[in-house]
């Protein structure tokens, strides 16, 4: 039997830093999976951090544009966001809770700030949706924060289960392999002591992790550590059986990881398909008033 121990852990491929910049109406982000990255981290499209509190850096949100061909998963630690959606969808987002938006043949959704004060602070994650369901039927779920199931893996380590399972524990969102080949994994890891933290990947899923409080260490074999700095991506190689961390207390990382859809990617803007003529039917969708209805 393989344990813990004896499993081969992932090393470090590469570090990045988040870049920053202004989407919707001027809201502050840092762009930390950008374009160049989505072949290497298939079947993610995009990974932003937003964390302010000014309210000049958010008060504008995100009016009215649309999506097409993927899923946007909202992950608010700190903050109040109102969403609303063509399809009819509305819900409140706020305070460790998730938005998981399956934008499908397309939506139209404005995605608010609901606070004239205060932190706001989270991600957004771009999931790719296989060629087969790019063009599905939209779909929408408010997952709030206490519906997020939380483990204790080890001494000194809180984990939240958004999607995958993590030791045993099922995440809000788990769906089967067969129906979501992506099958995603998205943990938020909290170490509230000096502690480590192991778990399995399966060596062909594309996986990475991000620090947003702190700095982790991703213990190879051997016993070396490479470091991944605040605000830093940490791009996993595609080898070995699992991925081990070790972090002083406040430490706090995504762990990121997918099964790679290996399609070709065609993106403009809030469209991700196939072909680029795939994209200029999403483009004449929107401008007459087909897309999101
Ligand atoms: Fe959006």
């Amino acid at each position: 039997m393989t344990t813990a121990a004896t499993r081969l852990n992932r090393r470090l491929e590469k570090t990045v830093l988040g870049r920053a910049t202004r989407d919707g109406d001027g809201v502050k982000l840092t762009r930390v999976l950008t374009s160049d990255l989505q072949q290497r981290l298939d079947p993610f499209l995009m990974l932003d951090q937003f964390g302010s509190d000014d309210p000049k850096d958010y008060g504008g949100g995100f009016p009215d544009h649309p999506h097409r061909g993927f899923e946007t998963v909202t992950y608010m630690i700190a903050g109040r966001m109102r969403h609303k959606d063509s399809a009819g969808h509305e819900g409140l987002l706020q305070n460790g809770g998730v938005q998981w938006m399956t934008a499908g043949r397309g939506v139209i959704h404005s995605e608010m700030p609901e606070q004239e004060a205060g932190v706001m602070e989270g991600f957004q994650l771009w999931l790719n949706l296989p060629a087969r369901d790019k063009m599905c039927a939209p779909g929408y779920r408010d997952i709030q924060s206490e519906d997020i199931p939380e483990v204790r893996p080890s001494p000194g380590v809180q984990v939240r289960v958004i999607s995958g399972v993590c030791h045993g524990t099922a995440g809000a969102v788990h769906r089967p392999a067969d129906a979501f080949p992506t099958d995603p994994l998205y943990l938020d890891i909290h170490f509230e002591q000096d502690a480590e933290f192991v778990h399995p990947l399966a060596a062909d899923f594309n996986a990475f992790v991000y620090t947003y409080r702190g700095q982790v260490k991703i213990v190879e074999n051997m016993g070396t550590l490479a470091t991944v700095d605040l605000h830093h991506m940490g791009v996993l190689r595609n080898e070995g059986e699992q991925v081990h961390m070790q972090a002083r207390a406040g430490t706090r990382v995504l762990l990121i990881a997918g099964r790679p859809l290996r399609q070709p990617i065609a993106q403009y803007g809030p469209f991700v398909m196939n072909t680029r003529a795939e994209l200029m039917q999403a483009v004449e969708d929107f401008n007459t008033g087909r897309l999101g209805t």
